[in-house]
């Protein structure tokens, strides 16, 4: 399913340690745990005071370097990658362009902590974000597909528009991960992740990476985290680097089953579904060039909110709850949280089930509705 270019990272990033082991060495990454380091005459500067680095935080990283296919560093949660990169490349007077329909957090963040400091944040739907005017705009932070309706943007036209006005350019990948899109292949100066969903996969932890091939950049990133105490603990790295090495096997399974999903569901005609994986989404070309599957997530939209109920009742294995990216099957209603969508509308998270089950309990919820 996925580029060759993209599974020989893959078996990179599961032999990058083994390949180095001597006779007696441990086969597991390390939990390395230690806040301290013992400091000779010129110590390196990665092994002198748990918030500037720990080997545990280190190992993770090298893993998600062969994710993102560029340098990576680690934070304590998507937030805290994202403040990060606002803090390392705005200025007072600068403009954040945003999109309006984004993660939640990111528009609270600008407009309630950074406009104070002199910080302008700009907002455009992610359906008009290629035409929005960037004069003045210092940092463009898009997400594709968007969440929860699931609209592209087409990233080389973007950082191509970015790039002659003088814009940076960062892309919130957190629904694809670096196996299903490469944001930085396609002209974008930085990408970022919440490791909460996909990456983690296991609804137990919360971290957040951010990836550049500038050097520069990287060092105001590794800084702003150093000073504002945003690197997370070993247990959370270590946590994470194990759940990379399945992310391809989960992301294949996720992905095929969703799109089986979502063609079930789709033949259903008191729903409508969103997924990039069907040729009715009005952007299945582009999902089709620029990411290298449709995803996991689909949008279903039912008559109501009983009836959304209803399907997730009846389907047995469909978790309730937000965030997405596990293992489970998971299902939000997501206009409980205010987004602009309708009362039934549902935001799918396919999991790793296997298909055949996972298909039935679908049509078992669809008897319900
Ligand atoms: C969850 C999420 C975040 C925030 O990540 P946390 O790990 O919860 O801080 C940012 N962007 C997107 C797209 C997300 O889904």
């Amino acid at each position: 399913m996925l580029p060759d270019a993209i599974l020989s990272d893959v078996l990179s990033l599961l032999h990058a340690r083994t390949a180095g082991l001597a006779d007696g060495d441990p086969v597991a990454e390390p939990l390395l745990s230690t806040s301290t380091f013992r400091l000779g005459d010129q110590p390196a500067p990665d092994a002198i005071y748990g918030r500037y680095a720990t080997p545990t935080v280190q190992g993770c990283e090298a893993r998600l370097e062969r994710v993102e296919g560029a340098p990576s560093l680690l934070f304590a949660s998507g937030m805290a990658a994202i403040a990060a990169v606002m803090l390392s490349v705005l200025k007072a007077g600068d403009r954040v362009l945003l999109p309006a329909d984004g993660y939640f957090h990111t528009r609270v963040l600008a407009g309630d902590v950074l406009a104070p400091l002199g910080i302008e944040m700009v907002t455009a739907p992610t359906r008009e974000l290629a035409e929005a005017p960037l004069d003045g705009v210092a940092l463009v932070l898009v997400e594709t597909p968007s969440n929860p309706a699931l609209d592209l943007i087409d990233l080389a036209a973007l950082s191509a528009r970015c790039k002659a006005a003088g814009a940076l350019l960062a892309v919130d990948n957190t629904f694809c991960t670096g196996l299903l899109q490469r944001p930085l292949a396609m002209g974008a100066d930085i990408t970022l992740a919440s490791d909460t969903k996909a990456a983690g996969g296991h609804s137990d932890l919360i971290l957040g990476h951010v990836a550049t091939r500038d050097a520069g950049l990287m060092e105001k990133l590794a800084a702003t985290r150093k000073f504002a105490g945003a690197i997370p603990g070993p247990f959370e790295a270590w946590m994470l680097s194990r759940s990379l090495e399945t992310l391809e096997l989960r992301l294949d399974r996720m992905c095929r089953s969703a799109q089986a999903v979502a063609a079930l569901l789709a033949a259903d005609d008191r729903l409508v579904i969103r997924y990039p994986g069907l040729p009715d989404h009005p952007d299945h070309a582009l999902a089709q060039a620029q990411m290298h599957a449709p995803g996991f997530v689909i949008g279903a939209t039912f008559p109501d909110r009983a009836a959304a109920e209803r399907f997730i009742d009846g389907a047995g294995c469909i978790l309730p709850a937000t965030s997405f990216g596990s293992t489970h099957t998971s299902a939000d209603r997501r206009a409980r949280w205010g987004d602009a969508v309708p009362e039934g509308f549902l935001r799918l998270s396919i999991g790793i089930e296997p298909e055949g089950p996972l298909l039935d309990a679908m049509a078992a919820g669809l008897a319900a509705v």
